[in-house]
C-alpha cells in the first residue's frame, strides 16, 4: 500500500494484522496499560464519570471536560458526532474477513497532503451536551407512526476514556513534541510546560480524548491515574465502577501473551475483548466485550471482524471455567491483578509479587435468616 510521504516509519499493528505507516518508529513500552470493559454490564450510572471528574477536572476551564464519559449508542456522542465525523471522512474501510486484515487506510495513511493525521476539530458547543441521546433507542418518531412486527429497537452504553494508544494520533500530530508515551507502562501524557495550545492533538485524536482548556489555553487529557498505577492500584474509574464492568492491568507484547495474565487472556487468548474502531490504526488499549443484543453490522463497524466470535465466546462463558474466573475478578479488588488462576470453585487474583489479592467464589453463598429474631424479639425481612 502506498502511504503519504511524511509517514517515514513502517510499524506493526496487530489489531489490523498488517504493517502501516506512522510518524515515529515502533517503540512498544515494557508493559502497556490496558483495560477491558464488559459493555453488557454497564448501567450508565456515571459513577466512573463523577469519580474522574471530582478527582481530576474540577478546575476552571474544565466545566464540560470529561476525561471519562459514558454515552448511549447509537444516538449519543461526546463530543457530538465524534465517531460519525471521522467514519464519514475515512473512505473505503474494508476488511479481509477471513484473515482479519484491514485493507483500507488508517487515519495516518489517509491524512491530506501536509497533515499528519486525518482529523477534524470540534466546535466549543460540541462538548456542551455530554448526555445527548441518553437512553434513546429510536430515531425521531413521526406523528401518527405506530409499531408493528418485530421490535428492532436497541441501544447500549459505551464507556470511554483515553485509549493510551500504541500509536497515538495525538502524539504524532503535536508539532511541539509535548506529548509522550511512558516507556514503563505506555501511559500517554501531555507535558503542559511544552504545550502551546495549537490543538493539533485535539484535531488528530479520532476518539476526541484530548481536550483544550479555554482558560489555561493548553491541552489536557486522561493521565491513566498514574499516581495510583505507580503504587499498584487500578484507576479511579475502575475502582468505583458500580457494574463491575472494568478490569485494568497490563497487556504483554503481541508476540508474547501470557495465559495467566487476565488482560492477555481476554484479549489475545480468548479474543473476547476487542479494540474500538481498530481500522483507525492507533492500536487503542481499551478493549470491549461487545454487547450481545446489538445488530452484527453495527458491532462489526465498531469492533472489526472478530466480533461474531467474541459474542459466541462470551455467550459460552458459563461453560468455560477459566473464562468465568477472569470475568469474576472484575471489580474484585482495587489492586492491579497481574496473574490469575482457578482453584476449585474460586477465581484467584495475584499482584506482581505473587501475593493473593482477590478470591471470588463462582457461586455466592446465600444466607437465609430466621424470620423471627428471638434475641431481638423482632421480625425481619430477608432482603437480598
Ligand atoms: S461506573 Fe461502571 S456501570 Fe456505571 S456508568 Fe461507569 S462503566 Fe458503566
Ligand atoms: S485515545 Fe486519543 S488522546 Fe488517547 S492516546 Fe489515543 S490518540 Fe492520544
Amino acid at each position: 500500500m502506498s502511504v503519504t510521504s511524511w509517514l517515514t516509519s513502517k510499524v506493526k499493528n496487530w489489531q489490523i494484522k498488517r504493517e502501516m505507516g506512522y510518524f515515529y518508529p515502533e517503540s512498544r513500552p515494557e508493559k502497556q496499560i490496558a483495560y477491558v470493559f464488559d459493555i453488557n454490564k454497564c448501567i450508565a450510572c456515571q459513577t466512573c464519570t463523577a469519580a474522574c471528574k471530582t478527582t481530576w477536572t474540577s478546575g476552571k476551564g474544565q466545566e464540560v471536560m470529561f476525561w471519562n464519559n459514558v454515552e448511549t449508542k447509537p444516538y449519543g456522542g461526546y463530543p457530538i458526532k465524534w465517531d460519525l465525523n471521522v467514519l464519514k471522512k475515512l473512505d473505503g474501510q474494508s476488511w479481509d474477513e477471513k484473515e482479519g486484515i484491514y485493507n483500507g487506510k488508517t487515519v495516518f495513511e489517509a491524512a491530506p497532503q501536509g497533515e499528519r493525521v486525518l482529523g477534524w476539530l470540534p466546535e466549543e458547543e460540541d462538548y456542551s451536551y455530554p448526555n445527548i441521546g441518553e437512553d434513546e433507542c429510536s430515531d425521531i418518531i413521526e406523528k401518527g407512526s405506530f409499531f408493528s412486527g418485530i421490535h428492532k429497537a436497541w441501544m447500549f452504553y459505551l464507556a470511554r476514556i483515553c485509549n493510551h494508544c500504541t500509536y497515538p494520533a495525538c502524539l504524532a500530530a503535536c508539532p511541539r513534541k509535548a506529548i509522550y508515551k511512558r516507556k514503563e507502562d505506555g501511559i500517554v501524557l501531555i507535558d503542559q510546560s511544552r504545550c502551546r495550545g495549537y490543538r493539533e492533538c485535539v484535531r488528530a485524536c479520532p476518539y476526541k480524548k484530548t481536550f483544550f482548556n479555554l482558560v489555561t489555553r493548553i491541552s489536557e487529557k486522561c493521565i491513566g491515574c498514574y499516581p495510583l498505577i505507580e503504587r499498584g492500584e487500578q484507576p479511579r474509574c475502575v475502582q468505583t465502577c458500580i457494574g463491575k464492568i472494568r478490569l485494568q492491568g497490563f497487556l504483554s507484547k503481541p508476540d508474547s501473551p501470557k495465559n495467566d495474565n487476565p488482560i492477555d487472556f481476554l484479549v489475545y487468548v480468548k479474543k473476547v475483548a476487542l479494540p474500538l474502531y481498530p481500522q483507525f490504526g492507533l492500536e487503542p488499549n481499551v478493549y470491549y466485550v461487545p454487547p450481545v443484543h446489538v445488530p452484527k453490522e453495527f458491532l462489526h463497524q465498531m469492533f472489526g471482524p472478530g466480533v461474531d466470535q467474541a459474542v459466541e465466546t462470551y455467550k459460552n462463558a458459563k461453560n468455560d471455567k477459566e473464562l468465568l474466573s477472569a470475568f469474576l475478578l472484575f471489580g474484585s479488588t482495587d489492586k492491579i491483578i497481574r496473574s490469575f488462576k482457578t482453584e476449585g470453585d474460586y477465581a484467584l487474583g495475584f499482584d506482581d509479587k505473587g501475593e493473593m489479592i482477590a478470591k471470588v467464589p463462582f457461586k455466592e453463598p446465600v444466607h437465609v435468616r430466621p424470620y423471627f429474631d428471638k434475641k431481638g424479639e423482632t421480625y425481619r425481612h430477608n432482603i437480598p
